[in-house]
């Protein structure tokens, strides 16, 4: 008797003082899954029709104009409820609602990125080699090439015609739709390739994309197979080869999102860095009616190759997009983003059994657990990263549990292994506290990668608690 009372007592300390391990699912319950499912519905739809930045930008627009939201006009004056938004040359976009007391406490900002890693063309990239059209590329942001290859590849873009008007390119999405790809070397003759490290087996010049295999006409000649393919992209976009150059041509994986397990508790998809954030953090501005404090979601563009460039989050335009809104309220807007907090809505790496060397166990995220916490990133010794305060992570958790948001704390790998950035960074220039906050993912920057509807919808629930919470 005495030896089991003794028992429960040691169950109830270790109840009290220890981190609670339960698995995440239990602890969401079955109601919260099913609303996770639900979740994951509208986030697949999502995926498949916003593969690249500015198609997730004008999906944002069709999305936020149907929530109330008009294009902000600095010159107009706004009231608390209202709700705007500021579209950065069709590839990045900031969101706004106005809170009860405007920005005079400062404003929350919740930030994801809309670009993926990709392979873009070359400006003269159609070239024919032993009678098949191929195309150059450039790839974007850090693959492993070897994984680009032998895989269903779609076309996604703009092209500037030399009179200047605009093509929207998307061929490979629709049924009938042709597709392409990059082609592999068969194992059998694979003997030289196999003997190279898996880092030096593909070199970016190797990832040239096919396009076509017939000639035009049935004379003998020179360059009949690029003339064939340019013959059909003129009929279809009236293009010449020339305008390829003033072009920005996106080739990503053909696949559409799908559920992964018997289980359906997964979405295999292209692109959930960072969509998979940058979905949540758009349904949850557009679910928001009238915040205390004014609310910002912005969809970053180029984070995949450090935030650099106009759309990127390096770029003033988050800056002054905050300083518009502070001059709603006659502040100035290094006042407001000094008193401003952020979000930044990336993925993180899941903890991934088949690498688990990779890994620090008890400090990494893990699939159904939760929206992931990061408190730094950056890699030799925090290098490079945004290490966010003690105080500033104690009101997030604080603001987590009022609002019953499953979350988890992890780094991105064992310390030395690896690492990355975020925006972040970006964003603590403005002296904004910041936290990185977002979905554990497997095989990230995979063609197809893998996320916890879970999560998902726990990462909603986080930017919904955020902006809307009245915990001090
Ligand atoms: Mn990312
Ligand atoms: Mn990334």
């Amino acid at each position: 008797m005495a030896e089991k009372e003794e028992k429960n007592e040691i169950k109830e300390l270790a109840k009290k003082l220890l981190n609670d391990d339960t698995h995440g699912a239990v602890k969401a319950g079955e109601e919260e899954l099913s609303k996770a499912n639900t979740f994951g519905e509208g986030y697949k739809a999502f995926l498949n029709c916003s593969k690249t930045e500015r198609e997730t930008v004008s999906y944002a627009v069709e999305a936020a104009e149907k929530a109330g939201f008009t294009a902000f006009d600095p010159q107009k004056k706004y009231k608390a409820g209202d709700k705007v938004y500021y579209n950065n040359r069709g590839k990045a976009i900031c969101l706004a609602v106005i809170g009860r007391e405007g920005t005079k406490k400062g404003v929350r900002i919740a930030a994801a990125h809309i670009d993926s890693p990709r392979v873009d063309l070359k400006p003269i990239p159609l070239y024919e080699a032993n009678e098949m059209a191929l195309l150059k590329t450039h790839y974007y942001g850090g693959i492993k090439k070897y994984q680009w290859t032998a895989i269903p590849l779609s076309m996604h873009g703009k092209i500037v015609r030399r009179d200047g008007t605009e093509i929207t390119v998307n061929v490979g999405e629709k049924p009938g739709d042709p597709q392409f790809c990059i082609t592999d070397i068969l194992p059998h003759l694979g003997k030289d390739q196999m003997g190279k490290k898996l880092g030096e087996a593909f070199t970016g010049e190797d990832l040239n994309i096919l396009v076509g295999s017939l000639p035009v006409g049935d004379e003998k000649g020179e360059k009949l197979f690029k003339l064939n393919v340019m013959r059909l992209l003129h009929e279809q976009f009236g293009i010449v080869e020339e305008d390829l150059i003033s072009a920005e041509i996106e080739f990503v994986p053909a696949f559409q999102a799908t559920d992964i397990g018997f289980d359906h508790s997964l979405i295999g998809a292209y692109g959930h860095d960072d969509r998979v954030c940058a979905y949540p953090a758009l349904r949850a501005i557009c679910d928001c009616e009238l915040p205390e404090r004014t609310v910002v979601t912005v969809l970053a563009d180029k984070e995949e190759v450090g935030s650099i460039g106009n759309t990127g989050l390096a770029s003033e335009y988050l800056r002054y997009f905050v300083a518009d809104l502070a001059a709603q309220d006659g502040l100035e807007a290094r006042h407001v983003l000094s008193m401003s907090n952020c979000l930044s809505a990336d993925v993180t790496a899941a903890f991934d059994p088949n690498y688990a060397s990779a890994y620090e166990a008890n400090n990494s995220t893990f699939i159904n657990h939760g929206v992931g916490v990061s408190k730094y990133t950056g890699s030799r010794g925090k290098g490079g990263s945004n290490d966010a305060s003690a105080e500033f992570l104690g009101w997030v958790r604080r603001v987590f549990q009022a609002h019953n948001v499953l979350w988890q704390i992890g780094e991105l790998g064992k310390v030395d292994q690896g690492g990355g950035g975020t925006v972040a960074l970006e964003v603590s220039r403005l002296n904004a506290e910041v936290i990185d906050v977002g979905v554990p993912v497997l095989s990230m920057h995979a063609p197809f990668e893998v996320v916890s509807k879970l999560d998902v919808y726990m990462a909603y629930k986080a930017f919904k608690a955020y902006f809307e919470t009245r915990v001090e």
